[in-house]
């Protein structure tokens, strides 16, 4: 459906976008995930024929964008991050106006308007002024455009950035509706989020692809970011011997604690945790040293997710990055949020 080859976007100096390829195809719901500032928006502007490469080839359905860029832009529908929505207009007379551009006339155009505006869920603000219509309403009304045209695909950049618990809930689920009848493919820097929606994931930092597959697989594929830790009544060079002897444990660090006990972290290859827990607890008990603690850590894809983009800064770049951890462990779910009422605005977006 869409083929990106070695796409490059350089701003003077700057590489946004390092080398891109990807095959994006018919009928699935794609997430671009990566911190702010990895080059998804560049990338969604040049896919949809809004912002010129350096380099690297795009086609959507076989049309060149660069080259037939009218026949390819047709397939395309496209909310930017930052929608030119016309605040002293209604959400009828944007569509109008979006509409004719994409070339309706007429019956199709009154005809397509009313099926968006179901679609969108619309229905009774339309004539509202859109400059009086809440953040939610507004992301649908750039999505009822993006609609218009009835193109294959749909693109979608951070299309919840900005929204309520409750509105970014809705537009998951229209989100998802659209994944019935459309290929859509929707940015995000929370992992979460295209956890949430997306059957395939493409991970990008610093304008590179560090990963593409569904979100279980990346799961599998990181499992050597688990990890086992334990507080044991032993001292360090008794853990060494035990640990040394051990199958599938790569590495760990200790730390003597005040009550003569060591805390250790283990580092453990891809496998079954519980395999490893059950091989720590009958070692110590074989030895006689008791274990007061055990737990396993399982990764998810936040864990993937720090994993390939550390893996991808040279080692003296890291800690410059303008991304915390903590922002990439991002894990707010607007569910959770509305389960505790807390339905007020909220800044979803860091920066
Ligand atoms: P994302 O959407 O993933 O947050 P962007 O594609 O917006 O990332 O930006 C990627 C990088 O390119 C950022 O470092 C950004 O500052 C830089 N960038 C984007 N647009 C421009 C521009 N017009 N001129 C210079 N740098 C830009
Ligand atoms: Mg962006």
């Amino acid at each position: 459906m869409i083929t990106v080859e070695h796409l490059t976007k350089r701003y003077g100096e700057f590489t946004a976008v390092n080398d891109l390829s990807f095959e994006i195809e018919e009928g699935h719901v794609y997430g671009f995930l990566g911190p702010n500032g990895a080059g998804k928006s560049t990338t969604m502007n040049i896919m949809t024929g809004c912002l010129s490469a350096t380099e690297g080839r795009v086609s959507v359905d076989g049309y060149n964008i660069f080259e037939e860029p009218d026949k390819a832009k047709r397939l395309l529908g496209y909310l930017p991050e930052q929608p030119p929505l016309y605040m002293n207009e209604t959400p009828l007379e944007y569509l109008k106006f979006v509409g004719e551009a994409k070339g309706l006339r007429r019956q199709e155009l009154t005809r397509q308007i009313e099926t968006v505006i179901l679609q969108a869920r619309l229905e009774g603000v339309e004539n509202r002024l859109i400059s009086k219509l809440s953040k939610g309403y507004r992301q649908r009304v750039g999505i009822a455009q993006a609609l218009l045209g009835n193109p294959k695909i749909i693109i979608l950049d951070e299309p919840t950035v900005g929204l309520d618990p409750i509105q970014i809930i809705e537009i998951r689920d229209l989100i998802k509706q659209l994944g019935q009848e459309h290929t859509v493919i929707l940015s995000s820097h929370i992992l979460s989020e295209v956890q949430a929606i997306c059957e395939k994931v493409l991970i990008i930092a610093k304008g590179k692809l560090v990963a593409f597959d569904k979100p279980e697989n990346l799961e599998k594929l990181f499992m050597a970011s688990q990890g086992v830790s334990f507080v044991a009544e032993a001292k360090k060079d008794e853990i060494d011997e035990i640990l040394k002897e051990m199958d599938a444990v790569s590495g760990w660090q200790m730390k003597a604690l005040e009550n003569g006990s060591t805390r250790v972290d283990v580092q453990i290859e891809p496998g079954n945790v519980s395999d490893i827990c059950r091989n720590i607890f009958f070692a110590f008990a074989g030895r006689k040293k008791a274990l007061l603690e055990l737990t396993s850590k399982k990764a998810n894809l936040e864990d993937v997710f720090i994993e390939l983009t550390e893996s991808n800064e040279p080692e003296a770049e890291r800690g410059e990055s303008n991304v915390t951890e903590a922002e990439m462990k991002e894990s707010y779910t607007p569910e959770a949020a509305v389960k505790k009422g807390d339905s007020e605005e909220r800044e979803v977006e860091k920066e």
